[in-house]
C-alpha cells in the first residue's frame, strides 16, 4: 500500500499564530506518524515552520508553494530553490493552477522548476488539471497528457520516478464543488496508466493526490478510491480541526 499524503496549501493565507495552532493539533493527533503530512505556507513562514517542526519533534514535511526556475540574480521578489531549501523546504509545489493562470506560468517553466527542485534533492509535487472549458469539451485527458509530457521532455523518465502528482481540476479549486469521487478515480486511474506506459515500476508506487474543494464532509468517499493516495487541501487546511479530520480520513 502506498503511504497516504495530505498536504495543506495555505496559498496567501495564514500566520505564525495559525502555524502554532495547526502544528500543536497535529502533535496531539499523531497523524504525522502515520502518513505524510505536508504544510506549504507562504514563504515568509518557511523558517518559522521549520523551527516549530523541529521543536515539536513532528514528522511534518515543509513544502514551498513555488520557486523560481533560476539559481540567483536580479529577480526582485523571487525565491530560488536553494533559498527555499535553506529555509527548510523538503518538497516544492510546481505548477499550481493559480501559478499557471494568474502568473502566466507555462508547462515549460513548471517543468524547469520541477527539475530544479529535484536537482537540489527536493521532491516536486506536480499539479495538473483542466479548465472548465477543457472539461466541458472532453479535453481533460489530452490536457493532462500534455502537462505530464512536458516534464518527460525536459527531465526524462527519471524525473517522473521521484515526484508526487496532484490532480486539481480548475473548476473544483476554491469553488465548493469537488469532482465526484467516481470522476476523480477515473482521472487518477488514467494518470497512473500513463505513468505505467512510461515507467511500469513507478506506476504502483507513485502517489497521486486529489485537490479541489476537499472538506471533512466529502473526503471519505474521495480517499476510498483505489487510485487516490491523498489530497492537496486549500481552504479547509486553514482550519486545524478540519485539516486533522481530513488527515484522519486518509489513515
Ligand atoms: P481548495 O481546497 O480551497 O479548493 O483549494 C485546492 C487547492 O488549490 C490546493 O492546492
Amino acid at each position: 500500500r502506498r503511504k497516504p499524503v495530505v498536504a495543506a496549501n495555505w496559498k496567501m493565507n495564514g500566520s505564525r499564530h495559525l502555524v502554532d495552532s495547526l502544528l500543536q493539533q497535529i502533535k496531539q493527533s499523531g497523524v504525522d506518524q502515520q502518513l505524510d503530512v505536508v504544510l506549504s505556507p507562504p514563504a515568509t513562514l518557511y523558517s518559522y515552520v521549520d523551527d516549530a517542526i523541529k521543536q515539536l519533534e513532528l514528522n511534518v514535511i515543509l513544502a514551498a508553494q513555488n520557486i523560481n526556475e533560476l539559481d540567483s540574480g536580479a529577480y526582485t521578489g523571487e525565491i530560488s530553490a536553494h533559498l527555499a531549501k535553506e529555509s527548510g523546504c523538503k518538497w516544492v509545489i510546481c505548477g499550481h493552477s493559480e501559478r499557471r493562470s494568474l502568473f502566466n506560468e507555462s508547462s515549460k517553466v513548471t517543468a524547469q522548476k520541477f527539475i530544479k527542485a529535484q536537482s537540489l534533492g527536493m521532491k516536486p509535487v506536480l499539479c495538473v488539471g483542466e479548465t472548465t472549458e477543457e472539461h466541458e469539451q472532453g479535453k481533460t485527458y489530452s490536457r493532462l497528457t500534455a502537462q505530464i509530457e512536458t516534464i518527460l521532455h525536459l527531465g526524462g523518465i527519471d524525473a517522473i520516478k521521484d515526484c508526487i502528482i496532484a490532480y486539481e481540476p480548475i473548476w473544483a479549486v476554491g469553488t465548493g464543488k469537488p469532482a465526484s469521487p467516481k470522476l476523480a478515480q477515473e482521472v487518477h486511474r488514467f494518470i497512473r496508466g500513463m505513468i505505467s506506459a512510461i515507467c511500469p515500476e513507478t506506476a504502483q508506487s507513485i502517489r497521486i493526490l486529489y485537490g479541489g474543494s476537499v472538506t471533512p464532509d466529502n473526503v471519505d468517499s474521495m480517499f476510498k478510491q483505489p487510485d487516490i493516495d491523498g489530497g492537496l487541501i486549500g481552504g479547509a487546511s486553514l482550519v486545524p480541526e478540519k485539516f486533522i479530520k481530513i488527515c484522519q480520513a486518509a489513515l
